[in-house]
């Protein structure tokens, strides 16, 4: 792979975007270069699209939704488009891995993973493309049967962030395309790589030109254009909950559907009497994954006080051996952060902690590191009120709290604007079920962390959002419900007296 990759650092990858079934440049020849976070080399050039560009994007997939022809395609054939693109995905995997590196900075072996969970999603979403249906009622009378039609909702604009560029579309796209719908994805403009090479396989596995279009470009002008855009009928978003706002203020004009997955700061939650082993790994894999760039990052733990020092003691032994460096090297757990903007904001929040009275376990000294690698960092001492308890930080960092009882658990874990994740650390079955049911967040791991599985719904509470992605919900977010009244047999009344 380091071979490879020096190959691409001396002629870095060049996309084009993927309209109405073409490969094409930006209308204005303008170009995004992308950095290797990790290596300060450039990797990637993509179009540098403009609203135009949208529009064009927005054009084909209208043209094309209401041609039909994908929009009422047997199940079977929109299945077969699905399941060939799960299969180039998995045959290009190394090629989409290294790419997803190169611009995102995640260890490789992540980047492998999560591109073979990407197929596991477009195969999954195949199956539902065959089995959606609407619904009938023989029970209206002898006269009358009610149809139930699910239809698909129209044109969807999918746009979505940096951290986890191929999976996240891919908890979106196939579910859209499986119902029907057609499509504009704008991806992030420091990770459009392997969105851009998408478009390829979709063209390969046979998908009607324009019912998936694939545009590199910036929020302001191209993720703008499709929120302002009349002839988009709903945006699958996924971002920050601050463009989680402007989407909901954009929509207002033609009453889009939205569906939002926005922030977080989930609770880790620790009780005396869990394997405190397994829990130290698993607090350790929620709080640093993916960099602590990762929307459902346990980024707040609450430990039960009567363990609170030893657990917080063995973390920050255990954080010592988790090797931070190249993201090519297979022994590397922790690459580099996104951009430079990235690591400033994670280096000022955590000095914000420290004036604040939290007190730094191990980590938060970045100036002993070379480039953008952040060291996983533990604060201590943290208060429900500070800043590092309550805003999302999006690097590795951790804010512990104990807690006395259950109650004061999950008041701490209930006690945030965001409502996304949460784990749970207990034997005690009855704990573990009370949590799961009183916290306020759309996926709760009990003595796990960060398994997932195509058939269940991901989304959040609260600000995190609102919508369901994946499971056979995900196809659902992705429909219209249409009633038929269906009269049978001769017209016994008129509405005209005396006709
Ligand atoms: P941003 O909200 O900054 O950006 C997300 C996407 O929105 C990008 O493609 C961005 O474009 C685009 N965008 C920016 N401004 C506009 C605009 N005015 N109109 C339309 N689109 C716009 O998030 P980040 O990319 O920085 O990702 C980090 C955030 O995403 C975190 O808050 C994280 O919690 C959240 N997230 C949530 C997930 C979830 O499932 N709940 C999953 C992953 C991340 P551009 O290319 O210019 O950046």
């Amino acid at each position: 792979m380091f071979d490879q990759a020096e190959r691409i650092f001396e002629a870095p990858l060049q996309y084009r975007n993927f309209i109405s079934g073409e490969f094409t440049d930006a209308l204005e020849g303008g170009v995004i270069s992308r950095e290797s976070p990790a290596h300060g080399r450039m990797v990637s050039q993509y179009p540098a699209s403009t609203r135009a560009d949208a529009e064009a994007a927005i054009a084909a997939a209208r043209e094309s939704f209401d041609a039909g022809r994908w929009a009422f395609a047997y199940g079977g054939e929109r299945a077969k488009v699905l399941r060939e693109v799960a299969q180039s995905l998995r045959r290009n995997a190394d090629d989409l891995a290294l790419v997803e590196t190169l611009e995102t900075s995640k260890p490789l072996a992540a980047s492998r993973g999560e591109v073979l969970f990407a197929a596991e999603l477009w195969d999954y979403a195949a199956g539902l493309a065959r089995i959606l249906h609407g619904d009938s009622h023989n029970t209206l009378g002898e006269d009358m049967l009610g149809l139930v039609l699910r239809e698909p909702i129209g044109v969807v604009g999918i746009i979505t962030p940096w951290n986890f560029p191929l999976l996240i579309l891919s908890e979106r796209l196939p579910f859209a395309l499986a119902a029907g719908c057609s499509v504009v994805v704008k991806p992030s403009e420091f990770t459009s790589g392997t969105a851009l090479m998408l478009g390829r396989y979709l063209k390969d596995a046979g998908l009607p030109d324009g019912v998936c279009n694939i545009i590199a470009g910036t929020g302001d002008q191209v993720g703008q254009a499709i929120l302002d855009s009349p002839d988009v009928d709903m945006v699958a978003f996924t971002g920050s909950t601050r463009v989680g706002r402007v989407a909901i203020a954009a929509s207002a004009g033609n009453i889009k559907k939205l569906s939002l997955e926005l922030g977080g700061k989930s609770p880790s939650i620790v009780f005396a009497d869990c394997d405190q082993e397994a829990a130290i790994d698993g607090v350790i894999k929620a709080a640093t994954i993916n960099m602590g760039e990762c929307c459902i990052a346990g980024s707040r733990l609450l430990v039960e006080a009567s363990v609170a020092e030893a657990f917080q003691n063995r973390l920050a032994e255990r954080l010592q051996e988790l090797r931070m460096g190249d993201p090519l090297d297979p022994t590397s757990r922790i690459g580099a952060i996104i951009n430079r903007a990235q690591f400033d904001r994670i280096a000022e929040s955590v000095r914000d902690g420290v004036r604040d009275g939290a007190r730094i376990v191990c980590g938060g000294d970045p100036e002993n590191h070379r480039g953008l690698f952040y060291p996983p960092t533990v604060l201590a001492d943290v208060k429900p009120g500070m800043s590092v308890a309550r805003q999302e930080i999006f690097g590795p960092v951790l804010a512990v709290m104990p807690f006395g009882d259950l109650e004061e658990a999950i008041g701490f874990a209930n006690d945030s604007d965001y409502g996304l994740a949460a784990y749970v650390w207990t034997n005690d079955l009855s704990k573990a079920l009370t949590c799961s049911r009183r916290i306020r967040a759309g996926r709760v791991w009990v003595n796990s962390a960060l398994q997932g599985y195509p058939e269940l719904p991901l989304g959040g509470f609260k600000q995190s959002g609102n919508g369901r992605e994946t499971g056979r919900y995900g196809i659902e977010e992705y429909t219209e419900l249409k009633s038929v009244h269906l009269h049978i047999g001769p017209q016994a009344e008129r509405w005209v007296e005396g006709a």
